[in-house]
């Protein structure tokens, strides 16, 4: 039988070579599904082709930021024409004031913005400007949350209900660990002990974590850190990077009702282009250099590309009707999934919010980085594999979301369903 990956495979030798791992990110791998990673050769709409021309429906959708799909036209329409008069200049650009005056006008808790080129980027500038802000050092954040890869958020916790961080990562020295503070998600004491010394900068939080599977904040969580850091004068930081625009027009924040004091964003803010921001009250941001002591800078922060992919991207979801699209798809995709589980007598827990889910494989309720670790992790890798032999392309861990976007279609949801139902059979 002719291998179905062979130049995948042929160019996986070859990366190996000159690219750690192969990869430039490293869940691209596939290693913790326990297979090689399919090269992609093109995207269009809903579905990828691979090096060896395999079609597959995708449920990565790039980690997120694709919510309209591969190649869509208006999307590239706007890159060609703003690339035409330039790519970039490192001075400032009439489009970088509509990007901040948009993402305010749809987030107004952003009252000021900065852009930046990823959410790692963001993050980093938001803690080191609530630092700046508050005179204090320690940052609180939820044990499974992820934000990005500055040494600071590298931090795996201890043990107890809430703990002094331990690197999570070699080469993140213990200086740069010891004040993050790791609580689990969802536990509202824990931040509320972390926070009563007075000596914390900032509580950094995903207002829906979907970096340790998607897990859903309780009621009463959200609402209830805004109350504690505004009691201790600490600065509430909604990671928003993987959130907004993604669970609601205007992120989680307005989906719940919750303002933070600083909002980090990116992933579908830049179209599929590299642009992320940071932002919020104006107090806080007027600290930022030129105006104030932190600095924070970057070469193509702003780049005019990213810029014209964003705001079409916004432009284009604000239009009526897309995010009740983007919920009947994702309602019927996690339905589906669920029910196909139960069918095959799987243990499964499915957490969802909007376009964003998560299959565990475990009985639930998965309520934190804790309960998450509960599920079969070998049997996701059996399922992801499966799964991708039958033309579906999700995300390689259990521990991450996957993506519905504008582009599918009900027909291919039936399809991912279809697939499902025999990648679970036996
Ligand atoms: C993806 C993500 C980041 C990091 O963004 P990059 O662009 O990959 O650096 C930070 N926070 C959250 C919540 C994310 O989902």
């Amino acid at each position: 039988m002719a291998n179905r990956y062979e130049r995948s495979q042929a160019i996986f030798e070859r990366a190996k070579a000159v690219i750690p791992g192969g990869v430039n990110s490293p869940v691209r791998a596939c290693r913790s599904v326990g297979t090689d990673p399919a090269f992609v050769a093109q995207g269009d709409g809903a579905a990828i082709v691979d090096a060896d021309g395999n079609r597959y429906l995708d449920l990565i959708g790039s980690w997120g930021p694709l919510i309209l799909g591969h190649t869509h036209p208006e999307i590239l329409e706007a890159i060609k024409e703003t690339m035409a008069s330039g790519t970039t200049f490192g001075a400032p650009t009439e489009i970088e004031v509509r990007f901040a005056e948009a993402l305010r006008d749809a987030l107004p808790s952003m009252e000021m913005v900065r852009a930046v080129s990823s959410g790692t980027e963001s993050t980093m500038s938001a803690l080191r400007l609530a630092r700046g802000f508050t005179g204090r050092a320690k940052i609180i954040k939820a044990d499974g949350g992820y934000h990005g890869h500055a040494d600071c958020l590298l931090v795996a916790a201890g043990s107890g209900a809430a703990t002094l961080g331990i690197p999570g990562s070699a080469g993140v020295p213990e200086g740069a660990a010891r004040d993050t503070i790791v609580v689990p998600y969802n536990d509202l004491p824990a931040v509320e002990q972390a926070l009563a010394g007075g000596d914390v900068a900032a509580v950094i939080v995903e207002p829906v974590a979907g970096n340790m599977g998607l897990v859903v904040p309780a009621p009463g969580y959200l609402e209830g850190l805004r109350a504690a850091c505004t009691k201790h004068g600490t600065v509430l930081i909604f990671d928003e990077v993987m959130t907004g625009f993604r669970v609601a027009w205007g992120g989680a924040q307005r989906l719940y009702g919750v303002t933070p004091d600083l909002t980090t964003i990116g992933k579908v803010i830049g179209g599929g282009l590299p642009a992320a921001a940071f932002g919020g009250r104006a107090d806080i941001m007027q600290k930022l250099a030129p105006l104030g002591s932190v600095y924070q800078a970057g070469t193509l922060s702003g780049n005019p590309l990213a810029m014209a992919a964003g705001l079409k991207t916004m432009e284009i979801l604000a239009r009526p009707g897309t995010y009740e699209r983007l919920e009947h798809l994702g309602t019927k995709l996690g339905e589906g999934l669920f029910a196909a589980a139960q069918a095959a007598g799987v243990p499964a827990c499915l957490n969802r919010v909007g376009s964003m889910l998560t299959l565990f494989f475990c009985a639930g309720p998965v309520t934190d980085y804790a309960t998450a670790k509960t599920a079969d992790t070998a049997r996701f890798g059996t399922f992801y594999r499966r799964m991708r032999e039958r033309g579906v392309f999700l995300p390689p861990s259990q521990f991450e979301a996957m993506f519905v976007s504008l582009a599918h279609t009900d027909e291919d949801v039936q399809q991912i369903l279809e697939a499902a139902r025999g990648a679970l059979a036996d």
